[in-house]
């Protein structure tokens, strides 16, 4: 793979265990991250980092529903909350790191809107489940309040839109910042969600997909590879089954096959495979699906699973 920009997706239950909401651990897979990261940069690369959020709003929106003295935020601010914290943590980890290896380039985290179709069809179908798992009782007081929820096996969770990401407001000024030599992270959490009607921005009750997102980025930025990193090393078939094939290298078309014989999981890897054939279908030459501390050996085709034409 030659040098250029890349995009680098993290899962954001790869960075903190939601179960656990533990700071210590979370800073420390952000470190093993970013060390990951800055090896990247210093091979050449300019880096377009952006991550997912799924616990981290989850917690937010926990302590929200703990905390009835305090009105709470709707899901457009929690988004951008946690683009600041964790864009906060990412760029500290990272500047470090950079110290540390000392390469001498400078990081920015960026507030990033994206806007979605207010007639997308999931704002009437929400279905991304988010945040904890609730008893039958508490679900149903939160589903008197107009929250919407769903039931699976292990309780009641909040659903909400999750509409397709169509543009990155900020796509000029991260387009500028990478001229500049800087790396950037940004729509973090899949961008906080917003609408555009008269050429006005006003933010919207949603989820973006992270890998839809950073698809997209990759895509408007001209990104020469897509790099997933989540907490699998490769993309499966048959998953969790005796008859496992871990796959090294596929095709679009393939990959198309493979999704339509329902291979992935539907809200963890199938949006992965489908973001990277969107990206490979749209100009891009190749997208890596891997693990977090694989990030090296995925980019030199050492490890993960390839994503081609
Ligand atoms: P992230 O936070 O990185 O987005 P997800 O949990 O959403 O992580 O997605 C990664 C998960 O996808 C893996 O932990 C794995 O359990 C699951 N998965 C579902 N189907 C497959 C498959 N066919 N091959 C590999 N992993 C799969
Ligand atoms: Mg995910």
């Amino acid at each position: 793979m030659s040098t250029g920009s890349i995009v680098i997706a993290i899962g954001g239950n790869a960075i903190l265990n939601p179960a656990m909401g533990n700071p210590d651990e979370q800073r420390r897979m952000i470190d093993k991250t970013c060390l990951e990261i800055a090896q990247i940069i210093q091979r050449g690369y300019d880096v377009v980092l952006t991550h997912g959020n799924g616990p981290q709003i989850g917690n937010i929106l926990a302590m929200q529903e703990e905390c009835g003295s305090v009105q709470a935020q709707p899901l457009d601010v929690c988004g951008a909350q946690t683009q600041g914290m964790l864009g906060y943590l990412l760029k500290q980890s990272l500047d470090n790191r950079l110290r540390e290896s000392g390469i001498n380039r400078q990081v920015a985290a960026v507030l990033t809107q994206v806007v979605v179709d207010e007639s997308d069809p999931s704002f009437d179908t929400p279905t991304k489940p988010i945040g904890l798992y609730y008893s039958k009782y508490r679900a149903q007081k939160m589903m008197e309040q107009g929250i919407k929820m769903i039931q699976d096996k292990k309780g009641y969770r909040r659903v909400v839109p999750s509409p397709v990401p169509e543009k990155i407001i900020e796509e000029d000024i991260i387009k500028d910042l990478i001229r500049e030599g800087i790396i950037v992270i940004a729509a973090g959490g899949g961008g906080i969600p917003v609408i555009q009607k008269n050429g006005l921005l006003a933010g919207i009750e949603a989820v973006i997909d992270k890998d839809l997102t950073g698809s997209l980025m990759a895509s408007v930025i001209g990104a020469e590879a897509f790099l997933i990193l989540t907490d699998v090393e490769k993309v499966a078939l048959n998953y969790g089954k005796d008859n496992q094939i871990d796959l090294d290298e596929i095709t679009t078309s393939e990959a198309q096959r493979y999704v339509e014989e329902g291979h992935f999981g539907k809200g963890s890897m199938e949006p992965k495979v489908l973001s990277a054939i969107r990206f490979i279908r749209s100009g891009g030459k190749i997208a890596i699906i891997s693990n977090l501390d694989k990030a090296v050996p995925a980019i030199e085709c050492r490890a993960g699973t390839r994503i081609i034409p």
